[in-house]
């Protein structure tokens, strides 16, 4: 494929783009609960505006770009004050919780390099509810995860567990303020003072929780200290991009102090260029995340931002409750958040999504791990506010649709495909064959998703990964 050999017009351009977009969800109505955090219009147009101001400067050299400086370094003290720490606290502005996290955990990693050189292979503990961006972070940083059961009642971090797990060659413990899964806020005191007591890196991974727990607190919710009051925390990672709602590209990673983020900082002067000295992954890095972050924080206000989440936290409740008296439904777990997560132990819950995706609402697939069944996930935002009593209608109606449909067919039928397979040595031919058969080929995907979602529930989580990896190597090719 060759780009417009003549430019196209600016018209053509966007004509172009509009229609790329046709088929995407229609997020823009407030019925999409999970991956939108969409402040409204309003906020929105102060972002992009900041966001094109500083679409060009370089936070590759904030002593070029001193406004990217400044901005970080507000950014992160905003952060340090939100979270409750001294003076001491510094942190830095990344692309997303992802990046905050996998600065994190290198920078555990190198700092226990230096104080317990005699460990090769060091150990991260991390409850099944910990973001996946630890494992991904273990997997690029040669750390081995070890995970543990949650608590199987309150889907919460489960102390003595997290005990068991440490070695002599453990490095670090994580807990989540909240969790995304279930939305509840891991014993992070509790964990914390275990990390003090066996001299461990503790981080808090408070991505969702990080930005909108503090003012919960303020509204009378009771909920539990995460930051940096308490004694042992390390790090924590907050997410911009989320309840703050500010464009996407957005997080903080901060730290106690100094000592402990030096080991985040990467400098390179062993090459014929020009000097590297990068606090985050990205080197050459926009400067329009940053500003547009800055604009919608100091634009929506503390005051705004406190009314955000009172109407937030009313309309989770409305939904938790609705949810409990539909019949056929069942809460996992009352949430200490926005998040929540419910599921049937009649109905299949991947018929629910199919039935209200078809209905114009976006609700999230998770599969069934460990202790956690397969269940329905809602990230609640501003956006979701006063949609609540339509959502509820259209679930109790499509638990109702569900009942009547055929228990996946084709699960069945794949799943006895599997029976003569080896999973451990499963082809990605093997794969795409059974993909097939479910209606993926040639990178599209069924209208309908409870066929996929069946079979991938069905096998365990290495055979998932290779699944989804097969998959997604066949779906971006050529077009
Ligand atoms: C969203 C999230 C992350 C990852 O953040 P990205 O911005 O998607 O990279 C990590 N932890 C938790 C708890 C999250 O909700």
């Amino acid at each position: 494929m060759k780009i417009a050999r003549r430019g196209m017009t600016r018209e053509a351009i966007f004509d172009r783009l509009a229609e790329f977009r046709n088929h995407d969800i229609k997020w823009q109505e407030g019925r999409t609960y999970g991956y939108i955090f969409d402040p409204g219009k309003e906020v929105l147009e102060v972002g992009k505006a900041a966001y094109t101001a500083f679409l060009s400067e370089n936070g590759l050299d904030f002593t070029v770009f001193k406004s990217l400086l400044r901005l970080e370094r507000e950014l992160a003290a905003f952060g340090a004050t939100h979270l409750r720490g001294d003076r001491r606290v510094v942190g830095n502005f990344t692309s997303g919780g992802t990046e905050s996290i996998l600065l994190a955990v290198k920078a555990a990693r190198d700092c226990y390099r230096e104080r317990r050189p005699e460990i090769t292979v060091p150990e991260m503990v991390l409850p099944a509810t910990a973001h996946a961006a630890f494992h991904k972070a273990a997997h690029y940083l040669g750390v081995r995860a070890v995970t543990v059961s949650v608590d199987p009642e309150t889907f919460r971090a489960d102390v003595e567990r997290v005990r068991s797990a440490i070695t002599g060659n453990t490095i670090m413990i994580v807990g989540s303020a909240p969790s995304y899964a279930h939305g509840v806020v891991d014993p992070i005191a509790e964990m914390a003072a275990l990390a003090q007591e066996h001299e461990l890196w503790m981080h808090t991974d408070a991505c969702m929780g990080g930005f909108l727990l503090p003012y919960f607190r303020r509204l009378g919710e009771p909920v539990p200290d995460f930051d940096f009051t308490v004694p042992g925390v390390t790090s924590i990672s907050l997410d911009l991009h989320k309840y703050a709602y500010t464009p996407k590209g957005a997080s903080l990673v901060l730290y106690r102090n100094k000592a402990y983020r030096r080991h985040q900082i990467y400098a390179c002067s062993r090459w014929i260029g020009y000097t590297i000295v990068n606090n985050a992954v990205q080197s050459s890095r926009s400067g329009g995340p940053m500003a547009a972050a800055w604009a919608v924080l100091n634009y929506v206000g503390d005051d705004g931002y406190l009314e955000m989440a009172r109407k937030k936290l009313a309309a989770v409740r409305t939904i938790a409750d609705g949810i409990e008296r539909i019949d056929g439904l069942r809460l996992l777990t009352r949430p200490d958040m926005c998040l929540i997560s419910f599921t049937s132990d009649e109905v299949n819950v991947f018929h629910i999504i199919d039935e209200m995706n078809r209905r114009g609402w976006y609700i999230q697939p998770s599969l069934s791990f460990d202790n956690s069944p397969a269940h329905i996930h809602l990230s609640v935002s501003a956006s979701n506010v006063g949609w609540e009593h339509d959502l509820l209608d259209n679930l109790a109606e499509c638990v109702r649709v569900a009942r009547t449909l055929p228990e996946g067919e084709l699960t069945a039928l794949i799943k006895g495909g599997l029976q003569g397979v080896d999973l451990s040595t499963i082809s990605d031919t093997q794969i795409m064959d059974m993909m097939a058969a479910a209606g993926v080929a040639d990178g599209s995907l069924p209208g309908r998703m409870a066929d996929i979602n069946g079979v991938l529930d069905a096998l365990p989580a290495p055979v998932r990964e290779k699944v989804l990896t097969a998959f997604v190597n066949d779906m971006f090719s050529q077009p």
